[in-house]
């Protein structure tokens, strides 16, 4: 597991539960140190809106071997990575684990919006290299966008199903394309939420209220932008608007603005919602 964020931790958790053990690498030992704390309040919440499968931070700890050197990976049977959505920070991860890992071991990229087949290319070995998209909260959520990349074989998408499979999870399989289907529709969907915000047509609360009441969704727009973390909605909105070129994916300025004043949304305690005394 590359990358200890909001989604590495949760794909660990994922994979606890289902009894595999994991090498998580994140940047930092003082990253991964945050990261032993965040993992046991996780494991409690999920364990309590999920009892079935319930587990201890110390359980998912106790299978759990954390590095700060991404060389810890090399004898890894499969490898997720969930890095910061920046090509810039992926690029070199990918050139590595092209030269780190075995021929035929999957390579699942967690990205929100970059192209499969350009991270693939990166590791000279394209065809072990496949979209794994989970969903967030990963170990609450059923189903995950698997992406064929140009050149991923048959082979490396026969595996990454199976391994999907293994963690009780279905899985979906599309073509590469930035954004694939969920986050390409998904972010602009975000995204124009945020400026209906903006030019005051409606409070974040009434905005929110009307996918919840109306349409049945279990969140609106602005809180499911919360949960992901506006830095990761910014980011994935600036790939889409780099990729297409189309000015329909241009960020809306009070995003911008959200994520410089540090307002990330669930994980910083405020976002367009504030969750500060009410747990993350
Ligand atoms: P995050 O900002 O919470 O975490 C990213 C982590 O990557 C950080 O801990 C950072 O230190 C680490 N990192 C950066 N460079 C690294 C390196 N060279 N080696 C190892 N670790 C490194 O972001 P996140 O929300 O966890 O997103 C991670 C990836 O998953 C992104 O590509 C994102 O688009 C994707 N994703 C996010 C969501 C979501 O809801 N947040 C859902 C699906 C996919």
């Amino acid at each position: 597991m590359v990358g200890a964020g909001v989604m590495g931790r949760g794909v660990t958790i994922a994979l606890r539960q289902a009894g595999f053990s994991v090498i998580l690498v994140d940047r930092t030992e003082e990253i991964l140190e945050g990261v032993q704390r965040t993992i046991a309040q996780d494991a409690r919440l999920y364990t309590l809106l999920s009892p079935k499968t319930a587990i201890t931070g110390d359980e998912v700890l106790a299978g759990t071997r954390l590095h700060t050197d991404l060389d810890a990976v090399a004898k890894a049977d499969l490898v997720i990575e969930n890095a910061t959505e920046r090509f810039t920070v992926k690029r070199p991860i990918y050139q590595r684990l092209g030269e780190l890992v075995a021929p035929g071991t999957p390579i699942g990229v967690n990205t929100s919006a970059i192209p499969i087949t350009r991270l693939g290319g990166l590791t000279g070995r394209p065809e072990d290299v496949i979209g794994t998209h989970f969903m967030n909260p990963v170990p609450l959520k059923p189903t995950v966008e698997v992406i064929r990349g140009r050149r991923t074989s048959e082979e490396t998408i026969g595996r990454m199903r199976e391994f999907v499979d293994a963690l009780g999870k279905k899985s979906v399989l599309v073509n590469d394309s930035p954004g694939f289907v969920t986050n390409r529709v998904m972010m602009l969907t975000v995204n124009e939420a945020v400026f209906l915000l903006h030019e005051g047509v409606g409070t974040a609360e009434d905005i929110d209220r009307l996918f919840v009441e109306c349409f049945g969704h279990t969140m609106g727009p602005l809180e499911t932008a919360d949960l992901i973390g506006l830095d990761t909605v910014l980011l994935s909105i600036e790939v889409l608007h780099d990729e297409f070129k189309d000015s329909k994916y241009r960020p809306c300025p009070l995003l911008t603005s959200m994520v410089d004043a540090g307002l990330h949304g669930r994980k910083s305690g405020r976002g367009f919602f504030d969750y500060e005394g009410r747990g993350k």
